[in-house]
């Protein structure tokens, strides 16, 4: 191991400051003196984007994080992390920017799909292991975000003001368990303040907690752009500012280690850190030899893994006799998810995948002509990029990207392809003052043509100018402004075989100063143009009567009514919140209609957080799919015929109603947002009584088999209690138990809590015996002196808490 301390001797003050900010968006700098080569970081969480933000290679798209947490099961997170490892590998990629846990407190989260689940330590756990399975290969992992982000609105400017028993018992802990199981190398600082302290420049959390208490040694990286100060974040604990080569330390901090403001010791052990990331993920001293003769993400291996991690998560919330299919059935298809499938969330979770199953191509690939694919009713609000253009000269499909400079001089041309249909202002040649998007459309008829992204656009059919018009970000998130640009579309008549053109003047705006009244960097950045840019051109849809009626016609010749529903990036996103549970557009009237007249409906629901169903009892049977990654429709065809189990437990609680959860505001009062229902968030505080029953339990999920729970009873576990439990596979089918304990503890203002998991494979008929082995970390609650340990309570042996097979009586409880 190379000695840290002569390689910062060797070091002046200006290059150890130096290697304190990236290089660029996703790099940070190399120092051959002291045998440094540059690292790579890539997003994360669920595929590895590589360094390009659109385009680029095609890389592997896995299922969503909650989907890939429905199965509970360890084996399959580190299963997670050793594939991206791969990913990241042939890549040159050193440290992955994954996992996301923080939680879900409340359902309307637009990151939800990026993170685990509500529960910490189902949370903490799955993170542990995804962390082994990268860095046993390696790379880098980077728990994020330090802490407290569970929303989206306002992100950097808002202060979640939260207790300290729901920070260590609830929050914190997910990082906890990870750093004490698996010592992660990273771990991101997150945007929001926290009681008011940028979590940047928390000392408490960073110095205090996390480096001190836990005596955790890696690398504390801000969130992109989210670092605001030098002393005070230097100070604090943060070791590095991303992205760069530009950013508030540089000069600003050296001068403050001149003025005394920040000791040089400070620096060193910040870049002691950065250099034992090097060295862990071999950037330090002999370069790293990387295996890159990795499986490619279409190679049949990648696709089975990654089709079979989708169906394991899948949830079975109802089913009365309908699933699994029998494959003879002549099944009608209907919904717009079930065509344009949404295989990920949106934000930098983004990857650029080599295709995307829909379920409908699913579901033909296994059923040929038995299944009938009907249209579903709009799901989205806002235009999307043109998916059926092809490139004016060659007829691929796509649009080509042209660049000029004020004076109308072409500076470049590229070509955008269906899947990667926006393009990045900043991989513009300069000076590029215009930017011309041209599609051919091979069918025209009645369609929605517009732009997205910032600037002054004019919109041509034919040469003809059809619309002019600006668009400026709204709001002042950056990563709103820039992850989901504005947009505006016109519904034109495009003649068959038409061009349609967008061309954009690249505008200095205004910028927009944040809430608190500061103009940052970023938002001059947005200002300048900077962002996404999109042509849009789609087919305007039918009446939604028509749409209805075509599939309630389809739905009563069939034997079998599938209806698929869902969301889309528009709601599960980064960078923005939902504000209501409900299916976007006329989904629910679709699904009340078909069910009304078809032999059996089944409905699949492609999300990866909760929506309302109140259609529910009117229905056969629900599957949630998640978002499931590029295989999508394969491995829901595989779930709905029984090829392989959808065996996955919610990892959220599912609300009967907008609003009936004990914590649902995301909206700031002031920039702040009250974590007032403590430590009760989901189930915790359904079960308290904070809110009504909800819909469906955190935990719940019947998958394929049905489970007698003969006995259960406290056995010798160390250093906790231990559950036995005898299960019986009553069902016909061979099926995936999760027995699931949890503790309501004795103590006054205690929530019950997961303590521990096992799950088990049973053949049909069968039994087993579970020991569930319950962790330490769930049996203490946070005082003003400190942890105490937990007396006692009760043990609830359960299929999710609306579902308890068992009681058993511990500590106190059980002398009494
Ligand atoms: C996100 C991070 C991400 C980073 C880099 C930020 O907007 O919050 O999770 O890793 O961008 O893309």
């Amino acid at each position: 191991m190379p000695n840290y301390d002569d390689l910062i001797a060797a070091l002046s003050l200006p290059e150890k400051v130096e290697l304190l900010t990236g290089a660029s968006m996703f790099t940070l700098g190399d120092e051959p003196r002291i045998g440094l080569t540059e690292m790579a970081f890539s997003d994360g969480p669920t595929g590895v984007r590589g360094l390009e933000f659109t385009g680029g290679e095609a890389v592997a798209l896995f299922p969503n994080a909650t989907l890939l947490a429905s199965a509970w099961s360890t084996e399959t997170a580190e299963a997670v992390g050793q594939l991206l490892a791969d990913e990241a590998e042939r890549q040159h990629i050193h440290v992955v920017l994954g996992p996301t846990i923080n939680l879900h407190r409340t359902p309307l989260g637009g990151r939800l799909f990026e993170q685990y689940a509500e529960d910490p330590l189902l949370t903490g756990h799955l993170a542990a292991a995804y962390v082994r399975g990268l860095q046993s290969r390696g790379i880098g992992a980077c728990l994020k975000h330090l802490v407290a982000n569970e929303s989206e609105t306002e992100r950097n400017y808002v202060s979640s003001e939260i207790s300290e028993a729901s920070l260590r018992e609830l929050y914190l802990l997910p990082f906890e368990i990870a750093v004490e199981d698996a010592q992660p190398w990273s771990i991101m600082a997150a945007y929001n303040d926290i009681n008011g302290v940028a979590a940047t420049e928390h000392a408490h959390i960073n110095n205090g907690v996390v480096k001190g208490e836990w005596d955790w040694d890696g690398l504390l990286m801000s969130d992109w752009f989210a670092t605001k100060t030098a002393a005070a974040a230097a100070n604090s604990g943060l070791d590095l500012v991303m992205p760069g080569p530009d950013g508030p330390w540089g000069a600003a901090l050296i001068a403050d280690v001149e003025a005394g403001k920040v000791d040089e010791k400070v620096i060193d052990d910040h870049v002691r850190r950065l250099l034992r990331l090097a060295d862990r993920v071999g950037a330090l001293g002999q370069a790293r030899t990387w295996r890159t003769e990795r499986p490619i993400p279409d190679s049949p291996q990648r696709r089975t893994e990654l089709r079979h991690l989708a169906t394991d998560g899948m949830v079975v919330l109802r089913n009365r006799d309908a699933l699994p299919l029998t494959g003879d059935e002549r099944i009608a298809l209907i919904g717009t998810p079930a065509v344009e499938t949404t295989c990920m969330g949106g934000g930098s979770a983004t990857v650029n995948p080599p295709h995307q199953i829909s379920i409908a191509d699913g579901m033909r690939s296994a059923l040929d002509d038995q299944v009938e694919v009907v249209a579903g009713v709009e799901v989205r609000t806002l235009p999307v990029p043109s998916t059926d253009l092809r490139h004016p000269d060659s007829g691929e499909p796509g649009v080509r990207v042209s660049m000029l400079d004020e004076a109308g001089n072409r500076l470049g041309e590229k070509h955008r392809d269906t899947a990667s249909a926006t393009v990045e202002a900043d991989t513009f040649e300069r000076p590029t003052a215009r930017v011309v998007l041209t599609g051919r459309s091979a069918d025209g008829g009645q369609m929605h043509v517009g732009a997205i992204g910032t600037g002054h656009w004019t919109l041509r059919v034919d040469g003809q100018e059809v619309a002019v018009f600006d668009l400026a970000a709204d709001g002042h998130d950056p990563g709103e402004a820039t992850l989901i640009p504005p947009r505006r579309a016109i519904e034109v008549n495009v003649p068959a075989g038409g061009l349609v053109e967008a061309e954009v003047r690249i505008v200095a705006a205004e910028p927009v100063p944040g809430p608190d009244g500061v103009v940052g960097v970023l938002a001059n950045a947005i200002a300048s143009g900077l962002g996404l840019k999109a042509l849009v051109a789609e087919p305007v849809p039918a009446p939604v009567q028509d749409t209805i009626a075509a599939a309630v016609a389809a739905a009563r010749e069939a034997d079998v009514a599938v209806v698929a529903v869902g969301l889309t990036e528009e709601q599960e996103t980064e960078s923005r919140d939902k504000h209501t549970l409900r299916l976007p557009g006329e989904q629910d009237a679709l699904v009340k209609a078909v069910a009304a007249v078809a032999r059996r409906t089944v409905v699949v629901v492609n999300a990866a957080s909760p929506v309302l169903m109140p259609w529910a009892d009117e229905v056969d049977a629900i599957l949630v799919a998640g978002l499931p990654g590029q295989e999508a429709g394969h491995a829901v065809a595989d779930a709905l015929l029984g090829i392989r189990e959808p065996a996955g437990r919610l990892v959220t609680t599912w609300p009967a109603a907008d609003a009936a959860t004990p914590a649902w505001d995301v909206v700031p009062t002031d920039l702040r947002l009250d974590y007032s229902e403590g430590t009760f968030i989901g189930h915790r505080g359904h079960r308290a009584g904070l809110a009504d029953a909800p819909a469906y339990w955190f935990g719940q999920g019947e998958g394929y088999g049905s489970w007698a729970y003969a006995s259960a009873r406290l056995v010798d576990g160390q250093p906790a209690p231990a559950v036995q439990v005898e299960v019986r596979n009553t069902s016909l089918r061979d099926s995936r138990e999760v027995v699931q304990v949890y503790l309501q503890p004795t103590e006054p203002g205690q929530p019950v809590r997961l303590v521990g998991w096992s799950s088990v494979s049973v053949p049909a008929g069968e039994s087993a015996s579970v020991v569930v082995r319950t962790d330490p970390r769930s049996w203490r609650r946070w005082t003003a002196e400190g942890w105490a340990p937990l007396s006692g309570g009760e043990l609830l042996v359960a299929r999710g808490l609306g579902d308890v097979r068992h009681r058993l009586a511990v500590g106190d409880a059980q002398d009494s």
